[in-house]
């Protein structure tokens, strides 16, 4: 990148050239700056279980445990071996959302199946803590990657599932706009999320409250996971919060990526 502003410049094109090279290196320098952040962030995210690990083990190897001890230490160690592969997966999904081709337009995945998956993973994940509804709008399919979208839907549940107090609601509702564009609603009454954060909330790491984040398992990356698998897809994601109130995140995926497959009338309804 940096050659070809060089030989931008050595013609000679006049003052505008210089322009679009100063806006090429603000470009580059910014690009370089987040790619720092990242490689700062990712060791951070890395070294704290680690410290904490060694930490373990250092008390293991020199103290004379009971029993009792050694278990509750044990299961100490495996919260931060678990915080650190849900990190390394989250993160490889990333590296895979970033670099493999975009979905392709003409792959159909039934709507109704994979809603009940999620539906049954949400519950086992609230564990009856929250009143957890589902409404969906039967018959449809979706265009794409079943796997994004599914990892999408299943990043919205369990933010509302971790943000959302005991005894909270929680609705994921399926319908399809007059516009025939699909929009996948999750709304829960938890914690929500103060204004000035929702514009930054998609970016990576970024956590409104960072040690209830981790102290739930989050990682700070799912919600550019669900943003990115959704641009891939040609859509959006939609965010409205309010402090004390709770929150809505709306994924919509255009007209061309959704079509109903079978009449309403011919399923029984949920
Ligand atoms: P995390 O793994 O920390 O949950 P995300 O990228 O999924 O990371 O979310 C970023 C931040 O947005 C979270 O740390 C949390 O502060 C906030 N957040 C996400 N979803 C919700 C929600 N449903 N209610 C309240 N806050 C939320």
């Amino acid at each position: 990148r940096g050659r070809s502003t060089l030989s931008v410049v050595v013609r000679p094109y006049g003052e505008g050239m210089k322009l679009v090279l100063s806006q090429d290196i603000t470009e580059t320098e910014r690009a370089d700056g987040m790619r720092r952040d990242f490689v700062s962030n990712v060791s951070h995210e890395i070294r704290t279980p680690l410290t904490v690990l060694a930490g373990f083990i250092e008390t293991m190897a020199t103290l004379p445990l009971s029993d009792d001890e050694r278990q509750r230490v044990m299961t100490l160690m495996r919260q931060q071996t678990d915080r650190m592969q849900t990190l390394v997966g989250d993160l490889l999904t990333l590296a895979q959302l970033e670099g493999s081709p975009r979905p392709a337009p003409d792959r159909w995945t039934a709507l109704d199946p994979l809603l009940q998956r999620l539906e049954a993973d949400a519950a086992s994940l609230s564990a009856g803590r929250h009143q957890l509804h589902f409404h969906v709008e039967p018959g449809y399919e979706v265009a794409g990657n079943p796997s994004e979208l599914a990892s999408a839907i299943t990043n919205l549940v369990t933010n509302a599932v971790r943000y959302t107090p005991d005894g909270g609601r929680i609705d994921v509702a399926w319908r399809v706009r007059p516009d025939h564009s699909g929009e996948l609603e999750v709304r829960d009454t938890g914690i929500g999320i103060g204004r000035e954060h929702i514009p930054r909330l998609t970016e990576r790491f970024y956590r409104v409250d960072g040690s209830r984040s981790r102290d739930t398992g989050g990682t700070g990356l799912g919600l550019s996971i669900v943003k990115h698998a959704v641009q891939r897809h040609g859509g959006e994601l939609a965010i409205e919060s309010e402090v004390g109130k709770g929150s809505c995140f709306r994924l919509v995926l255009p007209p061309p990526r959704v079509r109903l497959v079978r009449q309403a009338a011919e399923h029984t309804p949920r």
